[in-house]
């Protein structure tokens, strides 16, 4: 497999947010949306099989992992990677860009889905079937970029029933708008959505990369 990078950090985003937490960043993205922060993703990478990259993450005594990218299930092997840290005992949360089918991910593992907005100019490559493979346990990201994304956003919501289906995510661009004001939008329409800004930013600082 190609990795792009592994190392801990406290986990940034979803519902785990503020837990310790080792990432494997796979290389290679399909996407190119408008706010990317891991543009290094694309490209850069060094080969490692699912046995070095389980050994590695289990070296830092910390049994949450999410597999993250660029877009992981661009790689075949992220489904055997996956259930192969499930078996030494992790929790795997899985970030997908909602581009790839999530239908054969292992039933463990914690999927987190983005569902990209038409400001990010990669809405058309989304797979919406993937909605129907959702677990209550399961996540879904909005990364909202303005009001008429968020106005959208709603609507999606509506439409496609999200709030019986999973979890769901609004996480505001960052540098582009501002936590407050999408807080606000969240409790004038009293949306039944976290919240989800990006911790590990505030942390470390926007650029800061590995931590
Ligand atoms: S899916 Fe993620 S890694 Fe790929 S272009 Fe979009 S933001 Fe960047």
């Amino acid at each position: 497999m190609k990795v792009c990078e592994i190392f801990t950090s406290i986990q940034g985003e979803s519902s785990y947010a503020g837990l310790p937490c080792v990432f494997v960043r796979l290389t290679g993205c399909n996407l190119r949306c408008a706010y990317c922060d891991t543009t290094y993703a694309y490209e850069e990478g060094i080969e490692m099989s699912e046995d070095e990259i389980t050994k590695s993450a289990d070296s830092y005594g910390i049994n949450l992992v999410e597999i993250t990218g660029g877009e992981p299930l661009m790689q075949k092997d992220t489904f055997l990677l996956m259930e192969k840290l499930l078996n030494s005992g992790f929790t795997v949360l899985l970030e997908t860009n909602g581009s790839e089918n999530i239908r054969d991910v292992d039933k463990r593992a914690i999927i987190i889905m983005d569902i990209k907005t038409p400001k990010s100019g990669m809405f058309d490559k989304m797979d919406l079937k993937n909605l129907k493979h959702l677990r209550i346990h399961d996540e879904v990201k909005f990364v909202v970029m303005d009001r008429e994304d968020y106005e959208w956003i709603k609507e999606f919501i509506e439409d496609y029933a999200l709030i019986d289906k999973c979890k769901i995510l609004l996480s505001p661009a960052y540098g582009i708008l501002s936590p407050e004001s999408l807080s606000q939008w969240i409790i004038e329409d009293r949306l039944s959505v976290r919240l989800n800004i990006q911790l590990h930013k505030y942390i470390y600082g926007p650029d800061k990369r590995g931590v």
